[in-house]
């Protein structure tokens, strides 16, 4: 059943300050509210007890801090997936990913990763949960298609509003709240970094995205750090022209996927062939050249298609100088694509080799052993199973 939001968000800052303005509410009730919401994570204006009865009851009426409705959790040991339904029924996924470590190096992590694909065992003795990340989605469904996503063959269906994708974060971080409790040391456990990487490619939502993020980074509310937000895109030419002018300072993820054009128009045939390759590169360098950022290169494994020694060189030479960092996905295979297959490890280590020897950075994701159903790529995959 559909409702309606005749609410506006809470922690709309601006909207809040007007309404207590408007209504005789002291200006340190906005202090309180946004520690409320942001502070302690309450999803619920009920929740915030700092606040009279009376007041809560007030802003009730105006107010709403979350309209998504949780309709499904799957859990597993390292990741958590939320299907919301929203007011106009519609869908959306978010994913929260923990970190697990033990308590060894990054380099001694990445050599276990590499060493094998077998899942790791988990267990509280001999890890600790060092971080969380949430994967957050931008747009209901997705209107890029690229082949190896099973996102795009639900159709786009609309952009989230900024409201919405912080809500997706909050709800998880009332859950992480529930079901982690306190750190040792007192603090609460929450989401450290957000990755837009989620359904939907953010740019097409961008001042969406773009107010999103001040909320993430504004003391007053998330207060995440920049290098901890990461826009993940398959490439929009004027919306990564524009993050330079509005100074937008988070990290940028490029889906890059191809170091060709005949194969990038064959994984991403719609951003391709509006964008050829030439002017993504030229985009990329005016980029890197106006931030000093480093930029990530997302690079999916198929087998026979993407991982081949010969493309491994050719992707060598495009990002030899540009101070790029690549991070290789082995393909998350997925019955509703059964024409493609995930690389094979020698095949995926040698394919690193032969990148690194342009001076090239090169790390292999740690994901081979997520759940179909959640992973890179996978996200509405029981929609596209039921036919919907
Ligand atoms: S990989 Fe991302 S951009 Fe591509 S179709 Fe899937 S959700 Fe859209």
């Amino acid at each position: 059943m559909s409702w309606k939001t005749t609410t506006h968000p809470l922690f709309d800052k601006e909207h809040l300050a007007a309404y207590c303005s408007e209504h005789n509410i002291p200006a340190f009730r906005i202090k309180q509210i946004m520690h409320g919401v942001f502070g302690d994570h309450h999803i619920d204006i009920n929740e915030i007890t700092t606040l009279s009865k009376e007041l809560r009851a007030q802003l009730n009426a105006s107010f709403h801090i979350n309209t998504l409705k949780v309709e499904n959790i799957v859990e597993w040991p390292e990741s958590t997936k939320f299907l919301f339904s929203m007011p106009d029924e519609t869908m959306i996924e978010t994913v929260l990913m923990y970190h697990w470590h033990e308590k060894k190096s990054f380099k001694t992590r990445q050599r276990k990763i590499l060493r094998s694909w077998t899942k790791p065992d988990i267990s509280s003795e001999t890890h600790t949960l060092n971080r969380i990340t949430i994967c957050i989605s931008s747009q209901v469904w997705c209107a890029v298609w690229c082949i190896f996503c099973v996102t795009w063959k639900l159709w786009f269906k609309k952009n989230l509003d900024w409201s919405e994708m912080l809500m997706q974060i909050q709800y998880a971080n009332n859950y992480i709240k529930q079901k982690f409790g306190k750190k040792d040391d007192g603090t609460r456990r929450k989401v450290r970094n957000v990755v837009f990487m989620g359904m939907g490619e953010p740019m097409f939502n961008y001042e969406h995205m773009k107010k999103s993020i001040t909320y993430m980074l504004d003391q007053q509310a998330l207060w995440l750090s920049k290098r901890h937000i990461t826009i993940s895109t398959s490439w929009v030419a004027n919306a990564i022209r524009q993050l330079v002018d509005d100074k937008i300072d988070v990290r940028l993820a490029l889906s890059l996927h191809a170091p060709n054009q005949p194969l990038r128009l064959e994984l991403i045939p719609m951003i391709a062939k509006k964008r050829p390759l030439d002017e993504l590169m030229e985009t990329i360098d005016y980029y890197v050249k106006k931030t000093w950022n480093r930029l990530f290169y997302e690079y999916i494994m198929i087998q026979n298609k993407t991982d081949t020694p010969e493309i491994a060189h050719e992707l060598g030479q495009l990002l030899q100088k540009r101070n790029a960092h690549v991070n290789l996905i082995p393909y998350n295979e997925n019955p509703a694509m059964p024409e493609l297959t995930t690389s094979e490890f020698d095949v995926i280590m040698a394919f690193k080799k032969i990148v690194e020897q342009y001076w090239v950075t090169v790390t292999v994701r740690d994901t081979l052993w997520r759940d179909v159903k959640w992973a890179c790529g996978q996200l509405g995959y029981e929609k596209v199973e039921e036919g919907l």
